[in-house]
């Protein structure tokens, strides 16, 4: 590298925001006013808390106290943050460089990780596209289905089919294929394809198969059958749409039925993929293999935005017949994300991840199966490192938020959620932490 410039040293010093500046009441004066964070409005905003530091499963806040985090960043950062080797991954790339462009050239990290992606994945899944974010890497497996159906000769497979209940992102594409309700959909309706919505599968994860289960998802594959192009769907865990846990057999059950009417299966593994339900990827509960997968959130342990769709080599080659896939975007493949994504999933495998989680699994039931009495809770459910309190009323956000923070922890529910997804690295004490702040909020919803 070439020597700095005086000018460029205090640029290089004054870009250091993390360790040398404080946030001042003017910055969150300005916050509150200028900046949308995630579902909030300008006009009346949900309180934040200023963090100015994070290192293994604790938040530093600006006025020094520490919360055990609960949420791992929405389900990503699985190794804790300020991790030496994810670290050490990001900091050997920006050496070399931090992102060239993927149109017409290649690089070592890019096909470092797409090696470990069709490696790990179910071994039909044979090809990758690298996309910028989980919403991005959905829109990827919309297109990759319509495109497939269109080069195949049968255009009329066009609408998609999808769970009530599920959630799989917030672009135009993605979006429509929400919880038609809990959804957006009211608000975009105008613009929104419209596509099939079988009910929320009311089996749970352990309890015994009943056929009902699966029936009106069958009766409406018998009605649009012909018109579909694919099934999207969270296997075994659906996340943002309402934290529940369906059985085994129903995911088995739909891929049959997909396999028997020629549709494609898009298993959208962004939350549930890397180990966090029990098993490296949810659709391993079932013995299901989707045709088409996406992967996201935990890809980079919590350290940066990157996301991936996979798909079988029936499907990469038959949409190739006719058109190249329609998607590029300016940060694909970003080297800096593929290797700390690489550094991640090395960190998952070595680390022994299966023992992390039912370890987690267990101190989950522990910690929240005390509150299933509590005159506030309508559900308590724990399925490998995800544990959810369901309450009978919506809670209130700017109430419960500072509640939590209060005792010590960093949990961010939503509506009648209260849920836990810790890091896997955490600790027993600082997990029964976790779950006693949580416990003693919930005991005073109930007036307990
Ligand atoms: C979070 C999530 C998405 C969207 O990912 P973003 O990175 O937020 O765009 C899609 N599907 C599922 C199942 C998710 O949990």
């Amino acid at each position: 590298m070439r020597p700095v410039t005086d000018v460029e040293r205090s640029l290089i010093e004054s870009a250091n925001l993390g360790s040398r500046q404080q946030i001042t009441d003017e910055d969150l004066q300005f916050d509150r006013c200028h900046i949308w964070h995630p579902y909030t409005s300008i006009v009346s905003p949900t309180p934040v808390a200023a963090v100015v530091a994070a290192q293994g499963v604790y938040l530093r806040l600006r006025d020094g106290s520490e919360l055990v985090d609960g949420m791992s960043s929405w389900w990503a950062a699985i190794h804790g943050y300020n991790h030496p080797v994810l670290n050490a991954a990001v900091e050997d790339q920006l050496r070399s460089m931090s992102h060239v462009m993927f149109g017409g050239l290649t690089h070592k990290p890019g096909i470092a990780l797409c090696q470990r992606l069709v490696a790990m994945t179910p071994p039909p899944l044979q090809t990758v596209f690298l996309a910028d974010s989980g919403s991005v890497a959905v829109e990827v497996a919309i297109k990759m289905a319509l495109q497939y159906w269109q080069a195949q000769g049968q255009p009329q497979r066009q609408r998609l089919m999808s769970l009530r209940g599920g959630y799989h992102g917030d672009t135009m594409g993605a979006m429509a294929l929400c919880d038609p309700e809990q959804g957006m959909h009211s608000l975009f309706r105008a613009v929104l394809p419209s596509h099939v919505f079988a009910p929320v599968p009311d089996c749970r994860f352990d309890s015994d198969w009943e056929e009902s289960c699966i029936q009106p998802f069958e009766a409406l594959v018998r009605q649009h059958g012909d018109e579909l192009a694919a099934v999207v769907l969270e296997p075994i865990v659906q996340g943002a749409g309402g934290m529940r846990f369906y059985s085994p057999h129903y995911l088995r059950r739909v891929a049959s039925l997909c396999r028997e009417w020629g549709i494609l299966l898009i298993a959208d593994e962004i939350a549930t993929g890397f180990g966090r339900t029990g098993k490296m990827f949810a659709c391993e509960h079932a013995g299901v293999v989707p045709d088409i997968m996406t992967l996201g959130k935990a890809l980079t342990g919590g350290y940066m935005t990157l996301a991936a769709t996979l798909c079988t080599q029936a499907v990469s080659r038959g949409l190739s017949e006719q058109y190249p896939l329609m998607h590029g975007p300016t940060f694909m493949g970003n080297p800096l994300a593929c290797s700390v994504a690489c550094a991640s999933i090395d960190l998952l495998v070595a680390g022994g991840w299966q023992g992390q989680v039912k370890r987690l699994e267990e101190g989950l039931r522990r910690g929240l199966m005390p509150c299933a009495g509590l005159a506030a809770v309508a559900d308590v459910r724990v399925l490998g490192a995800i544990g959810v309190v369901e309450l009978k009323q919506a809670v209130d956000m700017h109430q419960i938020q500072p509640r939590l923070v209060a005792e010590g922890v960093w949990v961010r529910p939503f509506g009648k959620l209260i849920y836990l997804m810790p890091a896997y690295i955490m600790s027993d004490e600082d997990l029964s932490r976790l779950c006693a702040g949580v416990r003693r909020v919930v005991q005073e919803l109930s007036g307990a």
